[in-house]
């Protein structure tokens, strides 16, 4: 039973009335951590986040509202009980620096447990629904199937990078591949297969690329790769251990069917790359004249980069 217990922090004057507020809190659940000073209330909230806090602001010597302050601090949301005799005015003000309830030094044990309670109750639900958002948010930016960031987020993140990389005078570069008779693979071997190869392909793109790289399912077999701070020839060299890491790859239930792409890079800034759209738009080109030239090939944007490579194929 002792171990499903949740912290809590009480922070009162040893001398005072400590029990009435601990059996309060351990009637509720609670295993109570006591403490008598604010430099102690801080380390234990530092050691174990408690779920509420009860402090009383007569504390000896020092302010029992350096507690609360230290628990607002970076967006703290524990909820705060402050045993306090104020009057209307200070009770406001103990309210707009943050506590959450303010309760009488003679407040009955039943409407302390019955306040307690209550917050709780509303403190688990917000945090209940702050979780429930993060996953929803998640869920809405994710694909489903490999993993990877969605169309949708990758558009955000693209016009994200581009503003990023105009304002620092940063270079932005796109790669767009896709992959090679994906339709024929689908017919030959089953959607499933198909699916396979897809995470195969995104497993890949996440093992070639850096943190700070940014990896999508563009559509249904198209990935982009977002590289900032990179200029054309280091996104050929990206495409390139892509390619390479493909090149090795062998899926199916003999381990025998190899899987090609075939690649469109293009970056920022270029003569005709000053939009977000545009980057999209010449990758496509880019990518449209790999598939026209055999498909395996890797295709820049700026032909003057354009050279012949050994695995796939610059165009
Ligand atoms: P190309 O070399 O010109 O790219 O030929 P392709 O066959 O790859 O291109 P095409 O656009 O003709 O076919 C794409 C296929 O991708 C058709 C569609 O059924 C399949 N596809 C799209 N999304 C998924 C998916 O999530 N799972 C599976 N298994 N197949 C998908
Ligand atoms: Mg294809
Ligand atoms: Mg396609």
């Amino acid at each position: 039973m002792t171990g499903e217990r949740w912290p809590a922090l009480l922070v009162r004057d040893p001398s005072g009335d400590v029990e009435s507020t601990r059996a309060a809190l351990e009637g509720l659940g609670a295993r109570v951590l006591i403490a008598a000073s604010v430099t102690e209330a801080l380390q234990l909230q530092v050691d174990t986040p408690c779920e509420v806090a009860v402090v009383d602001l007569a504390l000896a010597r020092e302010s029992g509202r350096a507690v609360l302050e230290a628990l607002r601090e970076d967006g703290g949301r524990t909820p705060v009980v402050l045993v306090a005799s104020a009057d209307g005015q200070q009770r406001a003000q103990l309210f707009d620096a943050g506590a959450d309830e303010v309760l009488a030094p003679v407040t009955p044990p039943v409407e302390l447990v019955a306040r307690l309670r209550r917050l709780l109750d509303h403190a688990r639900h917000r945090k209940f629904l702050e979780a429930e958002a993060q996953r929803l948010h998640e869920l809405s930016v994710t694909d489903g199937l490999t993993q990877l960031a969605n169309h949708r987020h990758f558009q955000e993140r693209l016009r994200e990078e581009f503003r990023r990389a105009q304002r620092y005078d940063d270079p932005l570069a796109l790669i767009l591949l896709d992959v090679d008779h994906f339709k024929q693979l689908n017919d030959a071997h089953g959607h499933q297969f198909g699916d396979a190869v897809l995470r195969a392909f995104a497993d890949s793109l996440r093992r070639a690329v850096r943190e700070t790289d940014f990896v999508a399912r563009y559509g249904g077999e198209e990935f982009a790769v977002l590289l900032p701070k990179t200029h054309l020839a280091g996104a050929l060299t990206v495409a390139e251990r892509i390619a390479a890491d493909l090149h090795g790859l062998r899926l199916g239930p003999e381990q025998r069917i190899a899987v090609t792409a075939s690649f469109g890079l293009s970056s920022y800034p270029g003569r005709t790359v000053t939009a977000p759209d545009q980057l999209i738009r010449t990758a496509d080109e880019a990518l449209y004249r790999a598939k026209g030239e055999g498909r395996n090939k890797i295709s820049l944007h700026q032909p003057t980069l354009a050279v012949v490579a050994a695995g796939a194929t610059r165009v």
